[in-house]
């Protein structure tokens, strides 16, 4: 008998996992690593929200346990926000509060997948869904897509990837790690194609606010509302309103759905931390003007990035269009001797550009996407300046 189950040992480390160790490391050993890692904005939490959590932490009422479902205010707010932000008409019972967007995502295919049903899964993916899946017993079917249609799915190569055990489609726009952002035609033909298959769809809209240039925002089930049945949405507060330590996202879908799901988060969580609850409250009731500012540095940080990409030889980037992620092709770069190395992977070559120009980058591995690399650009503008230069120095 194996220590550790087979079924957690299975979960592979995260690609990323090296190069964040080591970036800490090099970083305490006083090293200046610039990190194009992080999946977080570099903002603190707006003065507002931190108030109503200080208010809530004084009330003893807040000392004791939520019901699992989450707040009954909370979630009669986020009934309001998704109609005001969404276009989406669903009611309180249909919300449930969760341990970040992340929890959201692991109950859904926790909650919809039984053993052998497949999902079929958009490459570059962000790299907590297949562990969801693999953990819910659910196989995944990867739809890869590349730089050269923006990496969006056709509904021809959905269709290829669907079978007669297709349960789910998990759906994600904005796209971390691409910065992808699918049209308002492309949303409904999508979900169309949903409702015509039976499929359910799991859509991650967690980076909703977060758009450029002419790119919008469309929620999947207001676009498509016979889809409502089967449908369930991730979000939460955390890229929003610069949150993500505060542990809060929810999921919103039918009520059966919902009411399985908080079953199971009654047994494993309880409920998320009530003092993040009431900072959620005040950030989903609260104005947008925050999160516009935040946007518009990440929209300047985002044209600096991809301006300075463009000038490394062999670097094919496009703009990205929504979240805070460039994603350039790098294939070229490949092979190439840089000191002493002749890296042939993204793997390999993101561990000699940390060594060599103390920045550290996502290969494109940890996305089911060789040959990438994912650099975020919530970080200061003069780090992104500093860091994108040295890359631009190294492969000069
Ligand atoms: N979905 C996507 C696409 C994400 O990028 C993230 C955060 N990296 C999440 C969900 C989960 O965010 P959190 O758990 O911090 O709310």
């Amino acid at each position: 008998m194996s220590r550790v189950s087979q079924r957690i040992g299975s979960i592979e480390p995260s690609a990323t996992l090296a190069i964040t160790t080591k970036a800490k490391a090099m970083r305490a050993e006083g090293l200046p690593v610039i990190g194009f890692g992080a999946g977080e904005p570099d903002f603190p939490t707006p003065d507002h929200i931190v108030e109503a959590a200080v208010v809530a932490a004084r009330d003893p009422k807040n000392h004791k346990y939520t019901a699992a479902a989450g707040l009954p205010e909370l979630r009669e707010a986020l009934a309001v926000k998704t109609l005001r932000d969404s276009d989406y008409q669903v009611s309180a019972s249909q919300f449930l509060v969760t341990n970040g967007g992340k929890m959201a995502v692991y109950a859904a295919f926790a909650t919809l997948l039984d053993p052998g049903d497949e999902v079929i899964v958009p490459a570059p993916y962000w790299v907590s869904y297949p562990v969801g899946i693999r953990l819910a017993g659910g196989v995944m079917k990867v739809v890869n897509t590349d730089i050269s249609t923006g990496f969006k799915t056709s509904l021809e190569q959905l269709e290829a990837a669907r079978t007669d055990r297709t349960k789910v489609l998990l759906f994600v726009s904005p796209s971390n790690p691409t910065g992808a952002v699918y049209t308002k035609e492309e949303i409904t033909a999508i979900g169309e194609w949903a409702v015509e298959h039976n499929l359910w769809v799991i859509t991650d809209e967690i980076y909703e606010h977060l758009t450029y240039g002419d790119a919008q925002f469309y929620s999947l089930p207001s676009l498509v509302p016979d889809l409502a049945d089967t449908c369930v949405v991730v979000n939460g507060v955390a890229k929003t309103y610069a949150m993500t330590g505060w542990r809060v996202g929810w999921m919103i879908g039918p009520e059966d759905v919902i009411r399985a799901a908080t079953g199971l988060q009654s047994h494993a969580t309880s409920n998320v931390a009530n003092m993040s609850q009431r900072a959620a409250l005040a950030a989903v009731t609260g104005p947008l003007d925050d999160v516009m500012k935040m946007r518009a540095a990440f929209d300047r940080r985002r044209l600096t990035m991809v301006d300075m990409l463009r000038q490394i030889q062999g670097v094919s980037v496009i703009e990205p269009q929504g979240a805070f992620y460039a994603f350039p092709d790098v294939t070229s770069l490949l092979g190439r001797t840089i000191g002493e190395s002749t890296p042939n992977t993204t793997l390999d070559l993101a561990a000699v550009i940390l060594e060599q120009a103390n920045v550290a980058l996502v290969p494109g591995e940890a996305f089911g996407a060789p040959g990438y690399f994912r650099l975020s650009y919530a970080l200061s503008d003069d780090d992104l300046v500093e860091g994108v230069g040295r890359l631009i120095e190294l492969f000069a």
